[in-house]
């Protein structure tokens, strides 16, 4: 087989075989096929797209590359979920604990933020001595005691995936349905979960701008996924304004506790119920979904679900510290409205932004960030605010930060109108 004819095909528009798309994937891997060939081979797929059945032959090709994780030793159905990433988006810190407290089996491996949006694992890292770091044998062996554990991706889960993404991000071809298909599903199904919810966010702050290209992107996604006999569900979900109040890793994990406890933002928790009872009813713990959220309302109710966050916690040696000495930032600033009125928008990206430069994220993969920075909102999408009143409260640790607070302030606008807010679930798409 010779690159250049797969090149070659794909550029004519013809579907290339598993044996093609394995021959390139490979070869990429181990070194022995050039960076040059596989950009124009990436450029093609990006212009002339792939096939459902392609998509799942680049997928299974990118998996192959690396280890799976075998969690048959886990007894019952394993869930997972991903998100293609938001602003404030501490849903795993909820929905984990939510859906093991209802005997759900949550296995999940998780990555760093980067960029405007967070990771689940830094947001852990928010307690001292959290390990991240779990051996297989550790990490099902936690799920087996608790039902839930939490650990980072390793280098050895599909590494083509890594050489791949930094190739189309040098050669404008990351935003490729099929290749961001395959790079979040070869991920997924490496983790070795038998139900997934994929939570696809559209919006300003979002991968996805439009509801077509994320329809498309969630179709593809669950049609790979049933390809590999697993139980996909996605979710389209709006990032116009970030999800709940707080962006930023120790002030998202806080209120990721408060909604545990049934204190936390409506969206957050809304979101949270959502996802988790289609877990709970295709881990086939429950006759329904509606009796899934009930349980799941009740296991907040009860403190079920946040006894089961803190014995998360501990069980990965975090240790969990007092309410008020948790978030350690040398200055609480209030940004202000000037004129009073409706919210009308709340610019996700700025915002995550306004926080990556606070130090809440990363601008390059080696950058160390601060847990104890970000920004917590005053007001939502659709809130009434007066003059002078706060829209947000930053927190930072360095005082050089004016530029920041306003990039905060216009990321509101506001109307003298009722605004009425967007819907938070889009979309559901199941096979
Ligand atoms: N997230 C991924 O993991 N891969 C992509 O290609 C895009 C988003």
């Amino acid at each position: 087989m010779r690159m250049i004819d797969i090149i070659e095909k794909k550029r004519d528009k013809h579907a290339l075989s598993l044996e093609e798309l394995t021959f390139f994937v490979e070869g990429y891997t181990e070194g022995v096929i050039p960076d040059y060939q596989v950009s124009a081979l990436l450029m093609a797929i990006y212009l002339n797209g792939m096939t459902d059945d392609e998509a799942a032959y680049l997928t299974k090709a990118i998996l192959n590359t690396g280890d799976t994780l075998d969690l048959s030793d886990i007894e019952g159905i394993k869930v997972d979920k991903h998100s293609t990433g938001g602003v404030g988006d501490k849903t795993t810190l909820v929905l984990a604990p939510l859906v093991a407290s209802a005997g759900v089996k949550f296995a999940k491996l998780s990555g760093r933020g980067l960029g405007h949006t967070g990771g689940t694992i830094d947001k852990l890292e928010s307690f001292p001595g959290f390990n991240v770091n779990l051996s297989s044998e550790a990490f099902i062996d936690q799920v087996n005691r608790i039902n839930v554990a939490v650990a980072g991706q390793t280098a050895q889960l599909a590494p083509a995936d890594k050489l791949l993404y930094a190739l189309r991000d040098v050669t404008g071809t990351v935003p490729s349905i099929p290749l961001i298909a395959s790079s979040i599903m070869s991920k997924k199904l490496a983790s070795g979960a038998d139900v997934i919810v994929l939570d696809v966010k559209i919006g300003q702050g979002a991968f996805m701008k439009t509801l077509e290209e994320a329809r498309e992107l969630s179709r593809l996604m669950v049609a790979i996924g049933e390809s590999f006999g697993k139980k996909v569900t996605a979710f389209i979900t709006n990032m116009d304004e970030p999800l709940g109040f707080a962006v930023g890793n120790k002030l998202e994990v806080l209120e990721a506790m408060q909604t545990l406890q049934g204190q936390g933002p409506k969206d957050l928790t809304d979101l949270c119920v959502e996802l988790g009872s289609y877990l709970v009813y295709h881990a086939g713990l429950s006759d329904s979904l509606k009796g899934a959220r009930e349980t799941l309302l009740e296991n907040i109710q009860s403190l079920k679900a946040f006894d089961l966050f803190k014995t998360l916690i501990e069980a990965q040696e975090g240790s969990i510290p007092k309410r008020e000495s948790f978030v350690e930032s040398a200055h609480v600033v209030a940004v202000k409205a000037d004129g009073d009125g409706y919210i009308k928008t709340i610019d996700a990206l700025a915002i995550g932004l306004a926080a990556m430069k606070l130090g809440a994220g990363r601008a390059t993969k080696e950058d160390a960030i601060d847990h104890n920075v970000g920004i917590v909102l005053n007001k939502k999408v659709g809130d009434v605010v007066g003059n002078g009143e706060p829209l947000a409260f930053v927190y930072a640790n360095h005082e050089a930060i004016g530029e920041i607070l306003k990039e905060v302030k216009e990321a509101f606008s506001l109307s003298q109108e009722a605004v009425t807010k967007a819907t938070l679930i889009e979309e559901v798409i199941e096979h």
